[in-house]
């Protein structure tokens, strides 16, 4: 046994490190946020080797009195708190104290600073062995922070870098977080001499969102709805992106609590279930949003890296979060625009028209919300169409309120013509053709009914249950004795969901009633799958939370097949529906329903007017 001994300060320092300083872009992070928490407007950052060879910082920030510059590069030396009380309700990105003097003990550190009544800068340098040399040097008001060879004196870290290219790519992400949580600053961005990044401070809004469309793609921007809510000392701000636009990784995922980017797990599952009725389980929505909420709200102190935060009232936080994104995802109606107010610019290439005809439409922005909510007179007025919609024959029985045809839409008012315009055409029995305002609209029929039902039957359940029509002739179905027995056990789940079914014997029931808007479907088919459901779901309460999930699969079955002849009317009819029905922009599984392509981009298509 060795005796115990007090470490040295160096030593000590070089463990810190080992909890904040992974890699250059820990360095990145940490000097990125001194300069912001020092109040900094503009941000220059330049990097060798993808950081490891060197990382400098410059500022424009207020900038450490030269007195203090020794403070700044030794252990639990902050300017940002001096007690318990500041901690719990700080507001600067820092407060530990730590980052420079880990930072200083694992590579070759330079610090160079100025003061706005300073008659010069003071340049201090620790080279990784001890004690600071100070000199007099020229600087700005401001900050310039140097580290060279990162980890020169730790070998094992060293070990863990990988290449230069992967090492650079985490300093740009970490630029890019920084960047959006603070669109009022300026960032520069230099790799081996090379400019990478070069972002001007955003006032106005069409700016901001010019920042997030060159750090998130123009298509995230062009495919989101910008949001803002206020509820209880809570402000939600930012963009979530369409369902349409979800993606196969969760990497376009950005939340900031007051200014600090976080990844918190109560968080993300907020912004999941809001998703959940929009998007399949394995695709991930995009988002960049904001939440300001009082410091003393939430503790940031959890990790020190910062990454994690706890909130106070974290049921609370929660709630709010669900509910103003499932509210702004409701809106997502077909014909509804994104609310984003940036400028797109004109797509100039005849290749790339043909993607555009996959996203949602962009050509011209506007407010949305402009179109009424779906109500209960309504869905009654077009339930007559939608049953002859279903119906496997090809009769057809006309609402009242069905446009007979399209009419001219030259004689129209602009602000009469609604948002998906009037039916041309069905195209292969998969697609209904229309004509708008803007041009083109291509509208899967399929998926476009599917939601509809969906979102119906949902209403309806809501409203008390499903409402049931009886079979003319009640039909028999052969199960097996598990699914028999399960179809008596929730009798009352099935009956809420419109379906009468009664236990014939050993292994059949016999279907007496079923919703009235799935009376088209394949009845045995759609009974067997129900079935199967409630079977998977086991126990009432996971049936009763997964009511959804079995609903949209009932919608499924009722939605319009491939090839089924539709008229005119039934077309229009399924428009009007889109436009009042929420979440209508997508199908159940987060597919688009509907795309337009503008006359612009036709005319670009055929090389019109050059
Ligand atoms: P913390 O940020 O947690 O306070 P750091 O070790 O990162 O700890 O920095 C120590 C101190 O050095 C800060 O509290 C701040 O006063 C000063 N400092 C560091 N970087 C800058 C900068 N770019 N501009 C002005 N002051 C700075
Ligand atoms: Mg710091």
């Amino acid at each position: 046994m060795t005796r115990i001994k007090q470490l040295s300060e160096m030593l000590s320092n070089q463990i810190a490190a080992g909890e904040v300083v992974e890699r250059p872009a820990s360095v990145v992070k940490e000097l990125c946020e001194n300069s912001l928490d020092a109040g900094a407007q503009r941000l220059d950052l330049e990097l060798d080797a993808g950081g490891t060879r060197l990382i400098r910082l410059r500022d424009d920030g207020m900038g450490i009195e030269p007195d203090d510059l020794p403070l700044a590069l030794s252990p639990h030396a902050t300017s940002k708190i001096a007690s318990l009380e500041d901690l719990e309700k700080v507001t600067s990105l820092g407060f530990r104290g730590e980052a420079l003097a880990s930072i200083a003990s694992v590579s070759r550190l330079t610090l160079t600073s100025a003061t706005e009544d300073a008659d010069h800068a003071t340049r201090i340098r620790l080279d990784g062995r001890g004690e600071p040399d100070m000199v007099p040097a020229a600087h700005p008001r401001g900050t310039t922070v140097e580290v060279k060879d990162l980890f020169f004196n730790t070998p094992a870290r060293r070990k863990f870098l990988r290449t230069e290219r992967t090492e650079y790519n985490h300093c740009e992400e970490v630029m890019r977080r920084l960047a959006l949580a603070r669109p009022d600053v300026g960032f520069v961005l230099r790799h081996n001499a090379k400019a990478t990044l070069s972002l001007k401070p955003a006032q106005t809004q069409v700016e901001r969102e010019q920042r997030i469309a060159s750090l998130c793609s123009k298509g995230f921007i062009e495919s989101s709805i910008g949001i803002e809510f206020e509820a209880m000392g809570l402000r939600l701000r930012g963009w979530v992106g369409l369902p349409t636009f979800n993606r196969s990784q969760a990497d376009l995922q950005y939340f900031f609590v007051n200014g600090r980017i976080v990844r918190d797990r109560l968080v993300t599952h907020a912004i999941r279930q809001a998703y959940r009725d929009v998007m399949y389980h394995d695709r991930h929505p995009a988002y960049v949003l904001y939440l300001e909420m009082d410091p003393a709200g939430v503790d940031v102190n959890v990790h020190p890296t910062k990454h994690e935060v706890r909130f106070r009232e974290s049921r609370g936080v929660h709630d709010f979060l669900f509910h103003s994104l499932h509210r702004a995802l409701a809106d997502t109606r077909a014909g509804a625009q994104p609310l984003a107010s940036v400028q797109i610019d004109e797509v100039d290439s005849v290749a790339s028209n043909a993607s555009s005809l996959t996203g949602q439409p962009v050509t011209q922005i506007e407010q949305a919300n402009l179109w009424s909510r779906p109500n209960a007179a309504a869905v009654s007025d077009t339930m007559a169409v939608y049953q002859a919609l279903s119906a496997p024959s090809a009769a057809v029985s006309r609402g009242e309120s069905v446009q007979p045809s399209a009419p001219a839409l030259a004689d129209m008012e602009h602000d009469d013509i609604p948002p998906l315009g009037f039916a041309l055409a069905q195209l292969k029995g998969v697609f209904i053709l229309a004509e708008n305002r803007d041009g083109l609209v291509v509208i899967d029929m399929h998926a476009a009914h599917e939601r509809i039902t969906y979102e119906r039957m949902k209403q309806a359940h809501r409203e008390g249950g499903v409402r049931a029509q009886p079979l003319l002739v009640p039909m028999t179905i052969a199960l097996s004795r598990r699914e028999a027995d399960c179809v008596e056990e929730h009798a009352a789940t099935l009956s809420q969901l419109g379906l009468e079914l009664q236990r014939r014997g050993e292994e059949a029931v016999m279907v007496r009633q079923v919703p009235v808007m799935l009376s088209g479907a394949d009845i045995a088919q759609l009974v067997r799958d129900v079935i199967a459901d409630l079977m998977q779901y086991g126990n009432s309460s996971r049936i009763e939370g997964n009511m959804d999930e079995i609903m949209a699969g009932m919608a499924c079955h009722a939605a319009v097949r491939a090839n089924r002849q539709l008229t005119i009317a039934e077309m229009n009819a399924l428009l009007r529906d889109m436009e009042r029905t929420e979440r209508s922009g997508q199908c159940n599984h987060g597919r688009p329903t509907w795309a337009v392509q503008s006359m612009a981009e036709l005319n670009r298509l055929f090389l019109r007017g050059r």
